[in-house]
């Protein structure tokens, strides 16, 4: 028996819903309501080669130091198989930060690849950013943080980066 073929609209990052229901809203300029959905709609740039929203969905302090083409070419070059979302741990505080714990699957060239991560994220203005940890973030412990917040670097994103 053959498995019946998703729809193609149907969302990348495996909610069942329909692309334009799902991430395709955040892709479009909405702001993902929480640290999961940010998440998951990143997920679904890096399927669809969504690079800018990659880009623009990391933290505004860090964005000067990815490397485009690098998220450009991970994006292209690899056949994403599924992420799993396994929990959202929200933190308390302002401003208010989060976790996501995940599974993403994908085959390149080396072969096929489960990457399990805990990724941070903070909200800034009613959006939400991914914080980077392979990009520095430049501020001394006592500085107002990067991401916007007015407390102190040491208090916010620094037990992140
Ligand atoms: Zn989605
Ligand atoms: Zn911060």
């Amino acid at each position: 028996m053959m498995a019946t073929p998703l729809p193609r609209t149907s969302c990348p990052c495996g909610s069942g819903e329909p692309l334009n229901e799902c991430c395709g809203r955040y892709h479009a300029g909405a702001p993902a309501p929480s640290a999961e959905t940010l998440m998951r709609s990143r997920y679904s740039a890096y399927v669809l080669g969504q690079v800018d929203y990659l880009l623009t969905t990391t933290l505004p302090a860090q964005q000067d130091g990815l490397d485009r083409d690098a998220v450009s070419a991970w994006s292209s070059e690899s056949t994403w198989l599924g992420l799993n979302v396994e929990s959202a741990e929200i933190l308390a505080g302002q401003p208010e930060h989060a976790f996501v714990t995940f599974t993403a699957r994908w085959h390149d060239h080396d072969g096929e690849h489960s990457h399990r991560e805990r990724s941070a994220f903070v909200q800034h203005d009613d959006r939400w950013y991914f914080i980077d940890p392979s990009v520095e973030l430049k501020a001394g412990r006592n500085d107002p943080c990067p991401c916007g917040s007015r407390q102190k670097f040491k208090k916010c994103c620094a037990a992140f980066v």
